[in-house]
């Protein structure tokens, strides 16, 4: 089955993001394991994780639909060496927290060159800080989440996703996720059916649909091949609706975590339902 549900709140605890997972209907759920705006946090604590685990099976969620999203503080292709140290060690404690969580995933957005370094270079960066992690941690599939190209951000290019997954050494814990707002943002159209039909051809070509582990799903404010990120309710802007009935009737995306990160999240239990509504209605051609 389809796995839907949403970035929720952790606020007072790991353990608090499965209940508010639960408040809404979702069947999956994102979160931050520690202040995303922060370098340091606390260890998580036995008690912590225990009723992390305890509430995720009292709302019958399964570790493998939770999707864990890393800071915002975070660059794995930094150009500035004690900065790319810094941004690494950080990266293997979200690792080492997801699998104290008994997690399988986590989602990171690739890096940035902030016009210091070439393209590739920022790439072989972000390879080899993954490789490092995975060297230190057992069990959990790092998770690159493509970008909208906002400014010296990677990872909007199909093509860049590929290349980072060609540099890393064991393949079988390497994943992405997209993101329906970051995509149509970086220029690949998801505003019809065909038209998201083709994007995944593509992406499917490119990166293979084999790597797909996660999806984000969000509306976009912001205009096709804008390269900017601005996430927008799913029934509101510029992408139209299309695309989610694609993907709710896509064989890719059954038992992977689908994650709602829409602006209003009052509108959550609403668009979770509005999701699964979808579901069994193929194009009528
Ligand atoms: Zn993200
Ligand atoms: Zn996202």
């Amino acid at each position: 089955m389809r796995r839907i549900g949403a970035h929720v709140s952790a606020s007072g605890g790991v353990e608090n993001a499965p209940l508010n997972a639960g408040k809404i209907g979702a069947k999956a759920f994102a979160l931050f394991t520690k202040n995303q705006r922060r370098w340091q946090a606390k260890p998580l604590t036995d008690k912590s994780i225990s009723a992390f685990k305890e509430n995720c099976a009292l709302v019958g969620i399964s570790p493998e639909h939770v999707l864990p999203h890393d800071s915002y503080l975070i660059n794995l292709g930094h150009p500035d060496p004690d900065a790319l140290v810094r941004s690494r060690e950080a990266f293997i404690d979200e690792m080492q927290r997801c699998q104290q969580l008994g997690l399988g995933l986590l989602n990171f957005h690739p890096g940035s060159h902030l016009k210091q370094i070439d393209e590739d270079h920022c790439l072989r960066l972000i390879a080899d800080s993954i490789n490092l992690a995975l060297e230190q941690t057992r069990g959990v599939t790092a998770v690159i989440e493509n970008t909208a190209g906002q400014g010296s951000n990677m990872g909007h290019r199909f093509e860049h996703l590929a290349r980072i997954i060609e540099l890393v050494e064991d393949k079988s814990r390497v994943g992405v996720c997209l993101d329906t707002c970051h995509t149509f943002a970086a220029g690949y159209d998801l505003s019809s059916f065909h038209a998201a039909e083709a994007t995944f051809a593509e992406f499917d070509k490119i990166v293979g649909l084999n790597y797909l582990k996660a999806m984000h799903l969000n509306g976009s404010k912001s205009a096709l091949g804008s390269r900017v990120d601005r996430h927008h309710s799913l029934q509101q802007g510029e992408m139209g609706t299309e695309v989610f009935r694609f993907l709710m009737n896509n064989p890719a995306t059954d038992e992977i975590p689908m994650v709602l990160e829409t602006i209003d999240e009052a509108l959550w239990a609403e668009e979770i339902r509005w999701l699964y509504s979808l579901e069994g209605r193929q194009e009528i051609t």
